[in-house]
């Protein structure tokens, strides 16, 4: 009705309110828009690559897989770990898409779900892993499992990129839970540390794929962190190594 009555100075001022507040929405679904379409295309490349791959190798063997024993060794083993690759951007691609609701959330004790972590890793690796922490109990109300999945990712980068010690704290201050893991390995140069959580970032990429890394590590984490009300950083000194921290919101 406000069409037919004279608009006075506060209506006015309402609909500018009204009209900002539009096109601050349409610009954010833009934004959305963008990144998911940078996402479709940069998913469909990563997985051309392995495609092609495993595809001129099936190709070999039918040529020459039967009359040559090491040719069909190669292709075989090339095959299986693209497969692998495909696996494994896959199912990230697929914990990227989740939703990420509050329905599984239970209260945990980080340092329990830390300790635990590390020694799955020991058990697997001969690696020194550390946990540093100074209370007993760092509780905080979350996805147990999301939450494990973020420190393995976490750990399993701190392995992949040194060869040293690693360091795990967990901590309290104030209302916030402080998970840190340390790597005294290659580090991450100024320019790259902001765009290492971005999907498929990877620094070198051809040494990443022989590590098996598909560059999607850190966007994960960094998905479940901010669904959790938390945040995700790195500080980094190139050639010596790297701190990657979590703050969580404590469970009071
Ligand atoms: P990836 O599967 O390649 O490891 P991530 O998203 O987990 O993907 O990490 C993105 C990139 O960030 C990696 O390719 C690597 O270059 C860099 N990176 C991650 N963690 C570390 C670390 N602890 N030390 C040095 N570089 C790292």
């Amino acid at each position: 009705n406000w069409k037919k009555t004279e608009l006075d100075g506060r209506s006015k001022d309402e609909l500018y309110q009204m009209e900002a507040t539009f096109n601050e929405m349409i610009d954010h679904l833009k934004d959305n828009f963008q990144k998911q379409e940078q996402f479709v295309s940069n998913a469909s490349h990563e997985l051309k690559t392995p495609i092609a791959i495993v595809k001129s190798y099936a190709q070999l063997l039918e040529r020459r897989g039967l009359e040559r024993p090491e040719v069909f060794h190669e292709a075989v083993g090339a095959i299986d770990s693209e497969a692998d690759r495909m696996q494994k951007l896959v199912e990230q691609m697929l914990l990227l898409a989740k939703n990420q609701s509050e329905e599984d959330h239970t209260t945990i004790n980080l340092v329990n779900l830390c300790r635990k972590s590390i020694s799955t890793f020991t058990g697997a690796y001969d690696r020194a892993i550390t946990l540093i922490n100074e209370q007993e109990n760092v509780m905080i109300y979350a996805n147990e499992e999301q939450i494990r999945q973020v420190v393995y990712i976490l750990i399993s980068n701190a392995l992949k990129y040194s060869d040293d010690e690693i360091r795990v704290s967990v901590g309290q201050d104030g209302h916030q839970a402080i998970l840190e893991i340390e790597d005294f390995g290659q580090g991450i140069r100024p320019d790259d540390q902001a765009k290492v959580f971005e999907r498929f970032y990877r620094v070198d990429k051809a040494r990443s794929r022989e590590t098996g890394g598909t560059g999607l590590g850190l966007s994960i984490a960094k998905t479940i962190v901010e669904a959790h009300e938390g945040t995700i950083s790195v500080s980094s000194t190139y050639g010596e190594g790297s701190i990657f921290t979590v703050k969580l919101p404590i469970e009071e």
